[in-house]
């Protein structure tokens, strides 16, 4: 008895479960009995895990938080499939020690968890529209989406949303862009070009991102009364196309997927006319006081805020190979545009001695003419770009203090 009572603890030691009993085709119960046998006859010490007590108030106020059993359940440090037990109240198998503690969730509570009386970050969001899927039933799934494209967005978003102002659907895309900046920088120009679409009540608002959807400082609006048309395209790409009243049309080209058919829904139940803006169009505001800037002007009117300059762009792009880029936060670019123009610039120089030095003659100057032509070109592009850049209105200093306090 007392060799089988040893054979039985030292299977549970090395599998570190009471399943261990499968071996030797006993259940789970009698392992523990002839555990705590064999620990009342002194052969060896066996104490049952102990599972830590968390309080359901606690589970359900973090999973508002996290909404994601996963995450309450790493936020506690217990696992996922005893979370599960706890919730449900299905019993845990003997073995468990606090098989009696197990929480049966309230209807009331069971409908937190279902229907998500989340944290919003301060922000004024109807979630009848937000948190519902096309045909507007209410989604788990589409909430927490929701969540994660504006949890970045949400010191900026508190600062320029008004008092009565309230949000209907963020959506990831890209800002409008023109066909030589497409061909130009290439690809990669989708994920410089990122940006939050907020729809609101009022407006909708078009903050600027980096590549990883972070916020920029930068904002600009789309009043509803300056819209003759707001439609979204699925051919050739997911697009939601904006007309003005002036006539001129703008394109944010990929509408992430998630939200393209609710931003379909969306659409024909903005608000139609309404106040136009002084400018009929898409325009940019100050982050900082929420007046409208003026193009071409880069200090705000109002609150004098120092925006990063088409001047100072152009003078450093022809000062520094890469300045315009580095200037206007694209270092990436700026590598890749200083290694160009620096070789080009090796090569026109070298060229220009050889012809100088007498060692080529005419088609020395050729090569001149070449690689003079190529810098030009490259030193142009690199300006064009800093200058569309420049038009997203980034602060000089971004750590600006916010004028009004948020609402
Ligand atoms: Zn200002």
């Amino acid at each position: 008895m007392v060799e089988r009572l040893k054979h039985v603890h030292k299977l549970y030691e090395d599998l570190g479960t009471l399943a261990a009993g499968r071996v030797i085709g006993v259940t789970r119960e009698r392992v523990r009995q002839l555990l705590v046998k064999g620990s009342h006859l002194g052969l060896f010490e066996y104490k049952p895990f102990e599972y830590p007590f968390v309080a359901k108030e606690t589970l359900i106020a973090d999973y508002r938080k996290h909404l994601s059993l996963g995450r309450v359940a790493k936020a506690n440090g217990i696992t996922s499939g005893y979370l599960g037990k706890l919730l449900n109240g299905i019993p845990c198998n003997s073995g468990c020690a606090i098989s009696d503690g197990l929480f049966v969730l309230t209807e009331k509570e069971k409908s937190v968890m279902d229907n998500a009386q989340v944290d919003t970050f301060g922000l004024r969001i109807n979630q009848d529209v937000c948190f519902t899927t096309h045909n507007n039933k209410l989604h788990m799934g589409t909430t927490k989406r929701q969540l994660k494209i504006m949890r970045d967005m949400a010191p900026l978003l508190r600062q320029v949303l008004k008092p009565d102002e309230e949000i209907l659907l963020a959506v990831r895309a890209a800002s409008p862009m023109s066909w030589f900046e497409q061909l130009t920088t290439g690809w990669i120009i989708y994920l410089l070009k990122r940006c939050v679409l907020v729809f609101t009540n009022k407006r909708i608002l078009h903050l600027p991102t980096k590549m990883n959807f972070k916020p920029k400082s930068s904002v600009a609006q789309v009043v509803y009364g300056d819209l003759t048309e707001a439609k979204v395209s699925g051919f050739m790409g997911r697009v939601l196309k904006l007309t003005y009243k002036t006539g001129k049309k703008e394109s944010f080209n990929y509408v992430e997927s998630p939200e393209f058919k609710k931003l379909k829904a969306l659409l024909s139940t903005l608000p139609k006319g309404g106040q136009p803006s002084e400018v009929s169009e898409r325009h940019h505001l100050c982050p900082r006081c929420q007046v409208r800037l003026v193009k071409e002007k880069f200090t705000c009117p109002s609150c004098q805020l120092q925006f990063k300059d088409g001047e100072r762009a152009i003078r450093i792009s022809v000062l520094y190979p890469g300045g315009g880029y580095f200037y206007t936060d694209h270092p990436v670019l700026g590598l890749g545009d200083a290694v160009t123009e620096g070789l080009l610039l090796i090569l026109f120089v070298g060229a220009l001695i050889d012809v100088l030095t007498g060692e080529k003659g005419s088609e020395g100057w050729a090569l001149v003419a070449i690689f003079g032509a190529a810098l030009f070109i490259e030193k142009a592009q690199t300006i064009y770009h800093a200058k569309h850049y420049v038009s997203e209105y980034i602060p000089v200093d971004k750590k600006f203090l916010p004028l009004t306090a948020p609402a």
